[in-house]
């Protein structure tokens, strides 16, 4: 690929045309982003994909974040964006992780199509989180989301990348 955009490039500068010069280069780099892109994504395993793609949920209470408290980071366990601040955590009794507040920006809300509730997604890959609620003045943001444990990854403060 890169040989094929080489080639494209000596061609035209050879016909001197300096717009498909800077054509041929805005081409080169959207692939390098999408590849880049591709490259993020990890690998799921069957359950993974059954709720991070086809919008599952995990049972109740079997999630490995739901009674976990540590200090650090979530990240979307697809394409790693940092999602949720361990502040934001805390215990609503659900079964699942829940936060009050995601990084700004970090996750998009979709209505569900019955128009019931509110569906979660990494605002960067899409990935499924779960839903969002409002109103149940658990904490002061007045929010929850509950998040499937499978669909994020926690950091420790101090690890990783952030
Ligand atoms: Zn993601």
């Amino acid at each position: 690929m890169n040989q094929l955009i080489h080639s494209k490039l000596l061609i035209c500068s050879c016909r001197n045309s300096l717009s498909q010069i800077y054509k041929n280069l805005v081409d080169l780099s959207l692939y390098i982003e999408n590849t880049s892109i591709i490259m993020e994504m990890r690998k799921l395993t069957k359950e993974e994909e059954r709720v991070i793609i086809h919008k599952g949920t995990e049972c109740p209470f079997t999630g490995k974040y739901d009674d976990f408290f540590q200090k650090g980071t979530y990240v979307c366990k697809r394409c790693g964006q940092p999602l949720y601040s361990s502040e934001a955590k805390f215990d609503a009794g659900c079964g699942w992780p829940a936060f009050d507040k995601e990084f700004p920006g970090a996750v998009k809300r979709v209505p569900d199509p019955d128009g019931m509730r509110t569906e979660i997604e990494c605002a960067k890959c899409g990935a499924h989180l779960g839903h969002v609620f409002t109103g149940e003045r658990f904490t002061k943001e007045n929010t929850r989301h509950c998040v499937n444990s499978i669909s994020i990854e926690f950091i420790k403060e101090g690890e990783g990348n952030e």
